[in-house]
């Protein structure tokens, strides 16, 4: 593997793990505890690690579009972090929270995953 291609591989590890555990879910008899760990890992990997953008809102109305990690982080700022976790706990701000879910190609995609991997570790655990 090239100097690149493992660069990629350690941002986006998780991302290959899913695809892993998908294959196994659809193709290979593995036990149901390990193929939910499996899918667990992914899950969790999404929510904190993930490579996204930070997607809280600005004060103007525009969306931040600094680089965070996982769909429950926000970037370095402070305040985004905050907003970010704020708008997980308080229903009325869920529309704000979903909008910053998918509100770039990185989270779109990482919010997919997440539906994948709690998907998979339902199917795995009822199989
Ligand atoms: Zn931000």
């Amino acid at each position: 593997m090239g100097k690149k291609t493992s660069k990629l591989v350690r941002r986006y590890w998780g991302y290959l793990l899913l695809a892993v555990a998908v294959l196994l879910l659809f193709g290979f008899d593995v036990g149901p505890l390990v193929l939910s760990s499996v899918f667990l890992l992914c899950f969790v990997w999404l929510l904190f690690r993930a490579p996204t953008s930070c997607g809280a809102a600005n004060r103007d109305g525009t969306t931040c579009r600094n680089n965070s990690y996982g769909l429950l982080g926000g970037c370095s700022f402070r305040q985004h972090k905050w907003q970010r976790f704020r708008a997980l706990t308080r229903l009325d701000t869920a529309r704000n929270a979903f909008r910053g879910w998918f509100s770039g190609p990185q989270q779109q995609v990482a919010t997919l995953g997440l539906f994948v991997a709690t998907f998979g570790t339902i199917a795995s655990a009822l199989k």
